[in-house]
């Protein structure tokens, strides 16, 4: 099996290289991956100029571009043969409820939704990780329990692992994205010139976090497992627009 790996935090990052080396131990893996941090970079393709891929010899390739743009060459050129799964991360800090609508991390796996096998975005829950191990060992987990019994690869799964050594691991947990209170406010500054100039904030914290959630799952020391999707359809509410739109003319 061959797995095409990728990330925001850029190709250096300690998460990304913690993933390659697991995978390494039993399957075919190329890592495409951005050039700096690209956090937050969510589902931009650059169209604008044009990319460079710059091959490193030990199985990773730098792109001057965003998760998705990586992922997207990777699946239609760079690649001598299409891999069966991506797997992107490992991000460090943790990418719940509201943040996949923004992280890259998210953005890379979804991008290789149309492999054979349900793509897989992984976050540690911290920024600056000591056990980094314990979210590859759960990486391999979840791919060798993808080869026993595949589930259906439209999927997404947005993992989270707590921060901790593998055996203080509570188990897994399927849950549903929780969400967070509005972001806090920008950070105003001056430059250097004296012009303004602002920080996005933080995000918000926790709101609809109880029993159930991605954010109660990680806190309570589980590794937190969502299902995504990629249709944003809400489907609930096709029935009632449709009466709603039926007043227009
Ligand atoms: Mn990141």
């Amino acid at each position: 099996m061959k797995i095409l790996i990728s990330n925001d935090d850029g190709y250096q990052s300690p998460g990304l290289l913690a993933l390659a080396e697991a995978l390494r131990e039993r399957w075919e893996v190329e890592a495409v991956a951005p050039d700096r941090d690209r956090s937050g970079a969510s589902n931009s393709l650059t169209l604008d100029v044009p990319l460079r891929a710059t091959c490193l010899g030990n199985g990773i390739t730098r792109v001057d571009g965003t998760p998705t743009d990586c992922v997207h060459l990777a699946l239609t050129g760079l690649l001598e043969s299409e891999p069966d799964l991506v797997i992107s991360g490992i991000n460090h800090g943790p990418n719940l409820g509201d943040d996949i609508l923004y992280s890259g991390t998210v953005a890379a796996a979804t991008e290789g939704r149309f492999l054979g096998l349900p793509a897989i975005a992984i976050s540690i829950d911290s920024h600056r990780p000591a056990h980094l191990d314990t979210a590859a060992r759960v990486a391999v987990q979840l791919v060798e329990r993808l080869r026993t019994e595949p589930l259906d690869s439209s999927l997404i799964l947005n993992v989270n692992v707590p921060d901790c050594p593998y055996d203080e691991l509570k188990g897994f947990l399927a849950t549903r994205l929780g969400n967070r209170h509005k972001a806090e406010p920008v950070v105003m500054s001056r430059d250097p010139r004296g012009r303004v100039i602002y920080w996005v904030g933080p995000a918000g914290s926790e709101q609809d976090a109880g029993p159930g959630t991605d954010f109660h799952a990680l806190r309570s020391g589980y590794v937190s497992i969502t299902p995504l999707q990629v249709d944003l359809t809400k489907h609930s509410a096709l029935e009632g627009l449709g009466r709603w739109l039926s007043a227009c003319s």
